[in-house]
C-alpha cells in the first residue's frame, strides 16, 4: 500500500509531493492535464513563497519583486517588502521547475484524475487502490472536496479573475495595482520583456472592457496586444473542515477568499508542508489546527480589504488612504508577504 496520493499537480500538489519524498514517503501525484500547465494567476510569488520553494530545492527564473504599489492614476502608494524580494514567475515556468524537481525526486505523476474516494479505518481507497492518506490539492473547484463531503456553500459576492500578458519591459519592480470603480488590475513583471496583467472584478466581461476603466494603465499598454487571456472563478470557495479521516485539503482546494492579496501560492505551499508533516507523524487531525494557524491572519486581512473596497464610495479612497497612512499600508503588506 502507498503512503500518499496527491490529487492535483498544480504548485501546491507538486510541492506536497516534494515534501513527502523528502520525508521518505512513497508518494504519487495524480494530474489529469498533460504537459506544462498554465492557469489564470497574477504570477507574483510573495517572499514567503520564494522561501518555501527554496526549501524543496526549486528556484524558478523570473523578475524580482520589491513591493506593492497602489495607484488610481492620480495618486500612488508604495510599500516595500521587508523580508526579502518576491518574484514574478510565469505559471508555465513555475510548473516546469516544480515538475522537473518532482521527476528528479523519482515521484511518479499519473495522467488521470481522482474519480472516487472511499475511506476505511486504516486506509483510503482512491479509485479502488489503497493508500494510507490522500492530499487533495485539486484546486478552487476541488472534485475531491466534494467527493468527501467537505464542500461548503458561500453567500459571498462573486468575483472573477482574468489574466493576459503584454510583451514589454516592466516599468516597475513592484506589483502595481490599479484601482477603478469596478475592478483592480495587477501588473506583475515576470521577465525582462514581459508583464502579466491580472484583473479581478465582480463584473464579468472581456479584459479589454476592464482596461477601458483604467485609463492610466490603458495608456501604458496602448498599441500592444494582450497575449491569450485565461479566466478563473468564482474565487470565493469554502470547505467545512480541512480533514476528513485520511483525506486532507491543501491549497485552493481547502478554501479560498480572494486573489486581491496575492498570497495563494505562499499559503498553499505552507499548507502542503504542514499536511505532509501531519501524515508523516500519523496524526492527520492535527493538520486542522495548523491550517487555522497558517491561514487566519491572511484570511482576516483579505476579508477586511474586500469589505473596505466593495462599496464604490469607499473604493475611491483606497489609494488615498494607503498614501496617507504609509506605515499602516506597509505593515499590512508585510503581514501578508512574510514567510509563514
Ligand atoms: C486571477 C488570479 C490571480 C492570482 N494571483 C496570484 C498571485 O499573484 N500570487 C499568488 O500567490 N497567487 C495568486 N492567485 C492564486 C493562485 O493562482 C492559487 O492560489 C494557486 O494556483 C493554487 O494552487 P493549487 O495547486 O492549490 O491549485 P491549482 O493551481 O488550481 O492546481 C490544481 C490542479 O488540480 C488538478 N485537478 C483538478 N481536478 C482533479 C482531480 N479530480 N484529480 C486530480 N487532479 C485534479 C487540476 O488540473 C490542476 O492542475 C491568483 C488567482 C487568480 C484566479
Amino acid at each position: 500500500m502507498r503512503d500518499l496520493v496527491v490529487a492535483g499537480g498544480g504548485p501546491v500538489g507538486l510541492a506536497a509531493a516534494l515534501y513527502a519524498a523528502r520525508a521518505g514517503l512513497d508518494v504519487v501525484v495524480r494530474e489529469p492535464r498533460g504537459g506544462v500547465i498554465d492557469k489564470a494567476c497574477g504570477e507574483g510569488l510573495m517572499p514567503g513563497a520564494v522561501a518555501l520553494l527554496g526549501e524543496v530545492g526549486v528556484d524558478p527564473p523570473g523578475h524580482p519583486l520589491s513591493g506593492i504599489r497602489y495607484t488610481d492614476g492620480a495618486r500612488v502608494a508604495e510599500a516595500r517588502f521587508r523580508h526579502g524580494p518576491g518574484r514574478g514567475v510565469r505559471r508555465t515556468t513555475l510548473h516546469t521547475a516544480l515538475r522537473d524537481a518532482v521527476e528528479s525526486a523519482g515521484v511518479p505523476i499519473e495522467s488521470q484524475p481522482v474519480r472516487s474516494v472511499e475511506q476505511g479505518a486504516d486506509r483510503v481507497l482512491v479509485d479502488g487502490e489503497p493508500t494510507a492518506f490522500l492530499l487533495a490539492a485539486d484546486g478552487l473547484h476541488s472534485p475531491v472536496r466534494r467527493l468527501v463531503g467537505l464542500d461548503a456553500p458561500t453567500r459571498a459576492a462573486r468575483r472573477f479573475g482574468l489574466r493576459a500578458h503584454v510583451a514589454m519591459a516592466p516599468w516597475s519592480s513592484c506589483v502595481e495595482v490599479h484601482w477603478s470603480r469596478f475592478a483592480e488590475a495587477y501588473v506583475t513583471p515576470v521577465a525582462e520583456d514581459l508583464v502579466g496583467i491580472a484583473v479581478l472584478s465582480s463584473e464579468r466581461g472581456p479584459l479589454e472592457d476592464h482596461l477601458a476603466g483604467l485609463p492610466s494603465l490603458a495608456e501604458r499598454l496602448a498599441g500592444r496586444s494582450l497575449l491569450p487571456t485565461r479566466g478563473a472563478g468564482p474565487l470565493r470557495q469554502r470547505s467545512k473542515r480541512r480533514v476528513q479521516g485520511r483525506v486532507l485539503l491543501v491549497g485552493d482546494a481547502a478554501g479560498y477568499v480572494d486573489a486581491l492579496t496575492g498570497e495563494g501560492i505562499a499559503g498553499g505551499l505552507a499548507q502542503a508542508k504542514a499536511a505532509v508533516a501531519a501524515v508523516t507523524a500519523g496524526d492527520p487531525a492535527s493538520y486542522e489546527w495548523t491550517w487555522r494557524r497558517l491561514t487566519w491572519r491572511h484570511d482576516l486581512l483579505t476579508h477586511a480589504l474586500l469589505a473596505a473596497t466593495r462599496p464604490i464610495g469607499l473604493r475611491r479612497h483606497i489609494v488615498t488612504s494607503a498614501a496617507t497612512l504609509p506605515r499602516v499600508f506597509e505593515a499590512a503588506v508585510n503581514q501578508l508577504a512574510r514567510p509563514a
